[in-house]
């Protein structure tokens, strides 16, 4: 646990919480400013700030269970999509520094704009990328 980290105060039962599942290692619950009813976040209980520095194993239990949880928010609501986020980094929109899932629920007319403008892959970032992940471990 990490002082003033409010996700390590929720995930650990400090600071109440909308709580819709829980085991040993995470804590699921209810976004306080959600983008859709159901907005929910995926918390480990211990302290990572984000996917780097997550441990493989917890990384894989992590998906799995936004996986389970995704699966149960379609029924429970019968949306038509579900968003799967993961902000790391602030340039990326990460504003709280604990790891966490994002699983939304999407509806065909909704109007969330999670999203990009499409770009083009050009020939030499296509390249200069394949050469440059055969040298990276
Ligand atoms: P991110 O921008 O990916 O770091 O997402 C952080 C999310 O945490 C935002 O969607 C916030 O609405 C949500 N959030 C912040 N504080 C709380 C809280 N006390 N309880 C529930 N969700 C929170
Ligand atoms: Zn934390």
């Amino acid at each position: 646990m990490t002082d003033n980290c409010i996700f390590c105060k929720i995930a650990n039962g400090e600071i109440p919480s909308a709580t819709l599942y829980e085991d040993d290692d995470f804590k699921v619950i209810l976004d306080v400013s959600p983008a859709a009813k159901g907005h929910m976040l995926i918390l480990p209980r211990q302290h990572y700030a984000d996917i780097m520095a997550m441990p493989e194993e917890l990384t894989a239990k992590a998906f799995v269970l936004a996986k389970k949880m995704a699966a149960k928010l379609e029924k429970v609501l019968e949306c038509d999509g579900i968003n799967l986020v993961q902000n790391n980094h602030e340039a990326a929109g990460q504003t709280v520094f604990h790891f966490h899932i994002h699983v939304i629920p999407r509806y065909a007319k909704d109007k969330l704009g999670i999203g990009w403008k499409p770009g083009k892959l050009s020939d030499a970032d296509r390249d200069e990328l394949v050469e440059k992940f055969k040298t990276i471990v």
